[in-house]
């Protein structure tokens, strides 16, 4: 945030904002957002929320498909709405001074991370981490919001609590939870998801902005409170490659996201010939495991390409212990290093532990164990 927007912070924590402070307020964090390339739109006075559609937009069955009103620069369809136009930036917030921002962040190359720490039940231990077992000597004492659940999956994973990382853009809330911002890699339609009850869930009491959602923006001021920075940092930080994983994981990309399998390069598919398992059954059951770890190659990220090496690592092991295969640690490595190129420090141990876990269950020519 600019020295200009802090200071104004600081003078509006001391006393109710006059209305020309307002003024600057909101354009100015309307700007500022426009400025780094995250569209915007209004929300509704002292409200978290878009303001209401105007009356044609407001019509039974009528959706934001097709819609002339964003296009013609009316703020209907809340985020759909969004602009980095700053002449319509001005009309707006000029106009509407008590508008508050919102950001749409598909479009702005933003997930953010929205933990919670509402007073409530807590969830049965299959939905605190969904995916995750929880065993029941584990005591959950204590655990009560989605700092602790997003603390947790953290600590599984070796890796520092979004609600610690001094790294990124940090806002703390009204209610007293915190917006983690990330900038997306290209090319990954994160999806939003909230809480753990629904289809796709990161954990309890932790939100997922992204694709199809938006965030209001820090400087923010509602009825409940201001939206505020954390710590110095006022710049996303890139997703960490450890909750990219887990995102994934937990079904935050689509699946139209994941690309149809290509052929495996031909060397590879040599290799898989030369080594005696490109007959039958087993051949066919190895090569569509390869296809499916050099399809990964279509996106720099993410794709489920560890999953699905460490799929036919197990499989080639088997066929190793078989005596079908060879060379499978050549053929791997040749597929993974098509799909990921020069990251042989990051498949190479899934090649090895996949294989010596499949050796131990041999595969029959059939393709069955
Ligand atoms: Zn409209
Ligand atoms: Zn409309």
């Amino acid at each position: 945030m600019t020295g200009e927007l802090r200071d104004l912070g600081c003078d509006l924590r001391r006393s109710a904002p006059p209305r020309q402070d307002v003024v600057l307020r909101s354009l100015a964090v309307a700007r500022w957002c426009a400025g780094r390339g995250w569209p915007v739109h209004p929300l509704a006075p002292g409200r978290k929320t878009p303001p209401g559609n105007c009356t044609a937009c407001r019509e039974p069955g009528h959706t934001h498909r097709g819609c002339p009103c964003p296009a013609a620069g009316r703020w209907c369809h809340g985020f759909r709405a969004a602009t980095l136009d700053f002449a319509r930036i001005e009309k707006w917030w000029g106009e509407r001074p008590d508008f508050g921002v919102g950001i749409a962040c598909g479009p702005a190359g933003l997930v953010v991370i929205d933990i919670d720490a509402h007073p409530g039940q807590m969830p049965g231990r299959d939905r605190l981490l969904p995916g995750i077992d929880i065993a029941d000597t584990v005591d959950l004492t204590g655990l009560a919001n989605g700092f602790h659940t997003i603390g947790v999956l953290a600590a599984l994973r070796g890796a520092v609590s979004p609600a610690e990382d001094t790294t990124t853009l940090r806002v703390r809330t009204p209610s007293r939870g915190l917006h983690v911002w990330y900038r997306a890699p290209q090319g990954h339609p994160w999806q939003c998801s909230s809480g753990s009850g629904g289809r796709r869930a990161l954990a309890w009491q932790v939100d997922v902005r992204a694709h199809g959602g938006y965030i209001v923006a820090p400087g923010t001021v509602t009825e409940a409170g201001r939206y505020e920075g954390v710590g110095e940092v006022r710049e996303p930080a890139p997703l960490p490659d450890w909750l990219a994983w887990e995102l994934e994981r937990t079904g935050h990309l689509p699946p139209t996201h994941v690309p149809a399998p290509r052929p495996v390069p031909p060397r590879a598919r040599q290799a898989v010939l030369a080594a005696g398992g490109g007959h039958g059954a087993v051949g066919r059951l190895l090569s569509g495991l390869l296809a499916e770890v050099a399809a990964c190659a279509a996106v720099p990220e993410g794709a489920g390409f560890t999953d699905k090496l460490n799929r036919a690592a197990y499989t080639a092991g088997g066929l190793v212990a078989a005596g079908l295969l060879a060379e499978a640690e050549q053929v791997l490595g040749e597929v993974a290093e098509y799909a990921r190129p020069g990251q042989e420090r990051r498949y190479a141990a899934v090649i090895r532990s996949g294989i010596s876990a499949g050796r131990m269950r041999p595969l029959s020519p059939g393709g069955g164990r």
